[in-house]
């Protein structure tokens, strides 16, 4: 009798250990296809401006740095949940110039930046930015790619794509090619965007981004932009 229970004891452990020990290793397919197959591939997030350099500067003060920092940290956080690389080109307030005697410091930190890029081999560069217009009625992100590196243009569509469908309905802009001016998707080394998230020139969009909510909403649709785009060089 004692033997029997014993064994039933035993049986009770041996199920309730194959029970858990399967619940708790089976993850959703999407968490598990996003954690295994993006393991160590690298996201260079380039909060842009920083320091002495404020960027474009809203009617009541607020600069453009701060902004762009808030969202890149934001991203951060969201890329690290699911084990990306992430690179930051700073992560306070501080340009990332320095100074060789030679460079003016927008040149030199423009420059160092861009030196990130070729550090490593996966990859891919998400620069964040706010814009500016002389008409305040203008808003809504903007999204440019190199047209120097492949797999740019495929980057901004699914960045952009998300922020439109995620965030700004009312957004009507599509994608662009990133000029001759633009010095660090000219000279991109590995897939490379520049997103400029809204207008600091339209009141209304104003304050949106300067709440956390608005720019977790905003980097929380740039991380799925990245996902998509992962996603897609898989198929
Ligand atoms: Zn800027």
């Amino acid at each position: 009798m004692k033997r029997l229970k014993i064994i039933s004891v035993f049986l009770f452990c041996v199920a309730v250990c194959l029970t858990f020990g399967y619940v708790f290793s089976k993850e959703p397919e999407w968490v598990a296809a996003s954690t295994r197959i993006d393991c160590g591939r690298t996201i260079i997030i380039d909060a842009g401006h920083g320091g002495y350099d404020g960027g474009a500067v809203a009617e009541d003060g607020t600069p453009e740095k701060d902004i762009n920092l808030c969202i890149a940290k934001d991203l951060k956080a969201f890329l690290e949940l699911f084990n990306y690389n992430v690179v930051m080109t700073r992560e306070s307030d501080k340009s990332t110039e320095s100074d060789n005697g030679k460079n003016s410091w927008k040149t030199s930190d423009l420059y160092n930046r861009l030196q990130l890029m070729n550090k490593y081999d996966d990859a891919i560069y998400v620069s964040i930015h706010l814009n500016k217009f002389t008409s305040t009625n203008v808003s809504g992100a903007q999204t440019f790619y190199s047209q120097k590196s492949e797999n740019s243009e495929q980057l901004a569509l699914s960045i952009h794509g998300k922020i439109i469908s995620m965030l700004q309905p009312e957004n009507t802009r599509e994608i662009k090619k990133g000029t001759n001016s633009i010095y660090l998707l000219r000279n991109a080394t590995c897939p490379a965007v520049i997103v400029e998230c809204g207008f600091l020139s339209n009141r209304e969009e104003l304050e949106k981004l300067k709440t956390e909510k608005y720019q977790r909403m905003m980097a929380f649709c740039i991380f799925c932009g990245i996902m998509d785009y992962n996603n897609a060089l898989r198929l």
